[in-house]
């Protein structure tokens, strides 16, 4: 096997299990290692330290597999990776609270790059570094045999970062037993949603807010509720079945509201009004403003607005718009639940554009609950980098 040495100092974030190996960490290697090749990871006074999957494109020249000098990868150590993933979600298909789960969450799980999600017995993955394209077969078998009542595994190879890898970004394939239909019906609580599953953003679903549909719902009963950036009607659908006076869904894209009104269709309940809207949110909230319309409850989940670090300030004056816009069209005591999925927006600064925000609008806010991910997206204490989906909820004291 081949063996990289670490520069002096380098091998410290290492030792404390930090999976990640940066190219600058890396003071020799034999040239011409394969892609996603299993290498030895060696401290520059000789100490074996590991065993991590080699990516030669990636500012990320190594993903750890193995902190331990005693256990070297193979497909026998990759599938039961796999098994304890998906034996730590037992609770989930025990209560059956819903049947669509994450059961790989990649670095935080002990497998770097690799995304496993279940739907209704359909799991789709994403492989999303070198090490997760080298061991995605026996990944994928490994799915197969360990995912509850699993009838098939398949593949979204279409996520731009794996180019960043120098892995091919492609498109939808199976990889083990049967092909999914077109949409997978899913359950969560009281509602259900059809899932795209090979034309979807992600894999399909956004299985990390289930937590927040959940606070959302329990605020909504006699609501006036405008969600924005409602994807495929996600919170918009939960508030319905928990008793929504009315329900105005916004989004851009017309095959998500599509979705939306399929998902509403599926459930046969109430008398909530429901409105689509296909629009920009920025313009939308702006033409509330100026017809004076108000809502009980505003939900906003907008897309990642800063992919990186350097992007960040100029995410907070759009995290910083939307909000301001928005607390300015709660009813008294109404509640703004807000979302920023950008990993590089920490929660202090997140906080600190929502304060701005509020006072700018001029309005008292209390903070009365906040979400993150869901446990099926749990964050390795070691690799604080997996927290990326942070949401607050604010009441209107006035
Ligand atoms: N809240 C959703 C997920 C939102 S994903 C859920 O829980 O399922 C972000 C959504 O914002 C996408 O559907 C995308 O089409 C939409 N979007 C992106 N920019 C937008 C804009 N400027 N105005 C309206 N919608 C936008």
């Amino acid at each position: 096997m081949d063996k990289i040495v670490l520069r002096p100092g380098r091998e410290r974030s290492v030792a404390k299990r930090h999976p990640w190996v940066f190219s600058g960490a890396v003071e020799s290697a034999p040239d011409g290692i394969a892609a996603g090749e299993t290498v030895e990871v060696v401290s520059h006074d000789g100490a074996v330290l590991g065993y991590g999957s080699w990516s030669p494109s990636s500012q990320i020249r190594a993903r750890m597999l193995s902190f331990d000098a005693g256990t070297v990868p193979d497909e026998a150590f990759v599938a039961s990776r796999v098994a304890s993933a998906v034996g730590r979600r037992a609770d989930f298909f025990a209560n059956a609270y819903t049947n669509a789960v994450r059961l790989v969450n990649a670095e935080s799980d002990g497998l770097p790059g690799v995304v496993a999600d279940y739907y209704a017995g359909w799991v789709v993955c994403q492989f999303t570094s070198a090490g997760a394209e080298f061991w995605k077969r026996a990944i994928a078998s490994a799915l197969m045999k360990f995912a509850p009542f699993c009838r098939g595994v398949a593949e979204r190879a279409d996520a731009e970062v794996r180019a960043k890898e120098g892995l091919a970004v492609g498109g939808f394939s199976v990889m083990e037993g049967e092909e999914p239909p077109e949409l997978v019906e899913i359950s969560e609580g009281p509602c259900k949603f059809l899932v795209d599953v090979r034309n979807g953003h992600k894999t399909g679903f956004y299985l990390d807010q289930r937590d927040a549909r959940m606070a959302v719902g329990s605020l909504a009963n006699g609501a006036e509720v405008l969600n924005c950036f409602s994807y495929t009607g996600g919170f918009g659908i939960f508030a319905r079945q928990c008793g929504a006076a009315s329900v105005t869904q916004v989004d851009v894209s017309h095959d998500a509201l599509e979705l939306a009104k399929r998902n509403e269709a599926l459930a046969h309940l109430c008398g909530t009004k429901m409105e689509y809207v296909e629009e920009d949110v920025f313009k939308f909230l702006r033409k509330c403003r100026d017809g004076r319309r108000q809502f009980d409850m505003i939900v906003l989940d907008p897309p990642k607005f800063a992919e990186t670090r350097s992007q960040v300030m100029k995410a907070a004056r759009g995290y910083k718009d939307i909000n301001l816009l928005a607390m300015k069209l709660l009813r008294p005591n109404g509640i703004l639940a807000t979302f920023s999925c950008s990993g590089a927006m920490t929660d202090e600064l997140f906080s600190k554009v929502l304060a701005e925000a509020a006072e700018d609008a001029g309005r008292d806010f209390q903070t009365i609950a906040k979400t993150r991910q869901g446990a099926d997206h749990p964050v390795a204490l070691s690799f604080p980098e997996g927290a990326y989906l942070k949401g607050v909820i604010l009441r209107a004291m006035d």
